[in-house]
């Protein structure tokens, strides 16, 4: 287990100093980042401050199970969110190796805490009318879909093929999905009950104004009787075509977050459903760096393999609607990562120009160290690194006029860079 090092203020910028010297860049994303980053308690008194017929205080999710009384999420006074990961025992202990910020509650107000002092106020990611209802087959759901405030969010299938030991056991080594289903399959189905969740994203549209996008993301599912992958598309594609019998319209703002298809399961997609954004995570721009973390989707696809799928899923889904995630800061995992922030923010921005240039927006996700993973022993860099990169995607984003309207602010919240194109 990492242990949190007593001395890691003395070397690196401060949150203070990181936002003094990023004066464009607003202070609730710098905020955010290092949240993102360190991770955050909840103190007693402010756990029993928290309203729960307002506040949404559970998630089934591929990632983590949360039942814990803790919010989902928080929202800062501009509306940025900040999805809260839960600590795990580990996690908690180490604070990712840095010290956790603390949500304390202090004359009647949640406020965020760094060292004792206050950083600002919180609210808390409100609880959607769905959340308490039933299906008709009795399944709770707010086990059906998770909600953030501005969306909601599909995971049908629980696991990851690329976990599975028959394919290697070779899942990425910064992911949780394998020890989360571990931990919880007693008490879900792997697959999540198609019926449950059509008449679930029913009943969400039945509240004015809460839904502006559906997103659908899970682990992969390698089958299929046709190509690789054709098991995840059918899937899908069946899905998506019960959920457009609930609109009137040809596409609805939905994002699809799955494994790089080929462009004939692209097409099939995009033609014959509803949706309208599609989502690969190459999780890290160096192809070395992706090899080691990500075995089974190297074996599989392979980085060039991947970077080639989501260039052709440009000309199917069209310029803007295509984009890749990264899982920043783990570049620098040992021992095969950066070891230097000058040369990673160096080639994290110029492979990021290659993607961009070709029409594929980056989605920056900051790197939380989860103490149910690989990698639970190593550390994150700098809070400095962080944003100049968020700084260095946005400013690749707008040379290429690359709009992020499906993943942004408004629509997501969960991406620094992105975030930084409400300016
Ligand atoms: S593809 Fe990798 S990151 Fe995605 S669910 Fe599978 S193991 Fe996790």
């Amino acid at each position: 287990m990492a242990v949190a090092q007593e001395n890691w203020r003395d070397t690196e910028p401060s949150l203070d100093e990181v936002m003094a010297s990023h004066g464009d860049v607003s202070p609730y994303v710098i905020i955010k980042t290092d949240v993102q980053r360190r991770g955050v308690l909840f103190s007693k008194k402010a756990l029993q401050a928290v309203n729960h017929d307002v506040a949404a205080l559970k998630m089934r999710g591929i990632y983590q199970e949360k039942e814990n009384g803790e919010p989902n999420g928080l929202i800062l006074n501009d509306g940025t969110s900040i999805i809260m990961e839960e600590m795990d025992a580990d996690s908690a202990k180490s604070g990712r190796g840095r010290d956790a910020f603390v949500v304390d509650l202090i004359d009647g107000k949640a406020v965020l805490t760094d060292n004792g002092t206050v950083v600002t106020e919180v609210s808390y990611w409100p609880k959607p009318d769905y959340f308490d209802k039933l299906t008709s087959r009795g399944t709770p759901m707010w086990q059906v879909v998770n909600a953030r405030p501005q969306r909601i969010g599909i995971a049908m299938y629980q696991f990851c093929d690329f976990w599975k030991a028959g394919a290697g056991g070779k899942g990425c080594k910064f992911c949780a999905i394998a020890s989360t289903c571990k931990t919880t399959k007693e008490k879900k189905d792997m697959l999540i009950n198609e019926d449950d969740v059509v008449e679930t994203v029913a009943e969400v549209l039945k509240q004015p104004g809460r839904l502006r996008m559906i997103q659908l993301c899970c682990g992969t599912l390698l089958g299929g009787e046709g190509e690789l992958l054709d098991e995840e598309v059918n899937m899908y594609a069946h899905l998506l075509r019960r959920l457009g019998e609930l609109f009137s319209t040809k596409k609805i703002l939905t994002q699809l977050i799955a494994t790089a298809y080929t462009e004939k399961q692209l097409r099939r997609l995009y033609e014959e459903t509803i949706l309208s954004s599609y989502t690969a995570d190459i999780e890290v721009l160096n192809e070395n760096i992706f090899n080691w973390l990500c075995p089974g989707k190297a074996e599989r696809i392979g980085y060039k393999g991947w970077k080639e799928r989501l260039f052709r899923a440009v000309d199917v889904f069209g310029e803007h609607n295509v984009n890749t995630g990264i899982v920043s800061g783990v570049e620098f995992s040992r021992p095969v990562g950066f070891t230097s922030e000058e040369e990673a923010l160096e080639s994290t921005l110029r492979e990021a120009e290659d993607f961009i240039s070709h029409g594929v927006g980056i989605a920056q996700t900051v790197w939380q160290i989860r103490g149910n993973t690989p990698l639970r022993n190593q550390r994150a860099p700098s809070l400095e690194y962080l944003i100049q990169v968020a700084v260095g995607l946005d400013a690749l984003q707008r040379k290429y006029r690359q709009e992020v309207y499906f993943d942004d602010f408004r629509t997501c919240g969960n991406h620094p860079n992105t975030d930084l194109a409400r300016i």
